[in-house]
């Protein structure tokens, strides 16, 4: 299985000379299996380049998995080329709500005033479907969904292929009015989930300081996404959904102070728009540094 990570920003897309390295694209990566199935993780505006691509490259069957319905994380899907192409079949997951069916939710963003074209006449063939939490298989990855606090329904998916696993998990705040470090592994919010997983994808949007003045917003402090990690005992944790506010230096600066608090550099890097991990039998390997190639 391989990924590529085409927004890790969260909030709000924020380009510009400061976050050039990171990048300003939201929410948005994809997923291959090693035979070309294709899952791709929410659709932020960095699902707008990799429709651009997947459309150039004639990709006909696509699953988007939505954490959750929040701008960030849907904003790009009415930009998605291979909507726009009869021969594309897309089947789109989300949170399931007790209030309002998948289609109605997206579908109050796809319709005007908010957008000119309505869900209805997209002319690929769209299905949608709420994201369980027993496995669903697609080609060789298997994909379950669990639901985490965030504000809203929300889900965090672990995806696998041959014993790998990758966990994506953008706006949790598992922090919220519990001490990880003594909480019950079982009583902690996306733990069974991202339990041992080889990579973890994880809501990273604040340093320690700054969540005191967002706290119950739906996000992580550096401090929770650290301990949630040990805890779960994840091999590799990638820094994800950035503050829009938080300019190259900024992340630069809580990977840092994530790698300290861990006290294994190696085991913790930050996700950039372009970031490539390749799991495959042998190995994990990670780009690490913006621009490189996995290693
Ligand atoms: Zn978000
Ligand atoms: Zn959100």
């Amino acid at each position: 299985m391989k990924l590529r990570v085409w927004g890790s920003r969260g909030s709000l897309a924020a380009p510009g000379a400061h976050t050039v390295r990171y990048g300003g694209n939201t929410s948005c990566v994809e997923v291959r299996s090693g035979s070309g199935d294709v899952i791709v993780l929410d659709a932020g505006t960095g699902i707008r380049p990799l429709g651009v691509q997947m459309a150039d490259e004639g990709v006909e069957r696509i699953h988007i998995l939505l954490t959750h319905l929040h701008l960030d994380h849907l904003q790009g899907l009415g930009f998605f080329r291979p909507l726009f192409r009869p021969e594309v079949t897309v089947h789109i997951w989300g949170p399931p709500s007790p209030v309002q069916p998948l289609t109605d939710r997206i579908g109050t963003y796809m319709s005007p005033p908010l957008f000119p074209v309505r869900l209805a006449d997209i002319p690929s063939t769209v299905t949608f479907h709420d994201s369980p939490e027993e496995p669903v298989v697609i080609g060789d990855l298997t994909f379950r969904a669990s639901l985490v606090t965030h504000n809203g329904p929300t889900v965090g998916y672990r995806i696998e292929e041959n014993g790998r696993s990758v966990v994506y998990m953008p706006d949790h705040e598992p922090g919220l009015g519990v001490d990880l470090a003594d909480q019950p592994a079982d009583w902690i919010s996306g733990y069974h989930l991202a339990r041992g997983a080889d990579v973890l994808l994880h809501d990273a949007q604040y340093g320690d300081e700054e969540y005191e003045r967002h706290r119950g917003w739906g996000h992580s402090a550096i401090g929770h996404v650290v301990a949630f990690a040990r805890k779960a005992e994840v091999e590799r944790l990638v820094l994800f959904h950035h503050d829009p506010y938080h300019t190259d230096e900024d992340l630069e600066a809580l990977v840092t102070e994530a790698r300290k608090l861990w006290g294994v550099d190696e085991r913790v890097c930050s996700a950039w728009e372009g970031m490539t991990i390749d799991l495959d039998d042998d190995a994990v390997s990670l780009a690490t540094v913006p621009g490189s190639a996995p290693g």
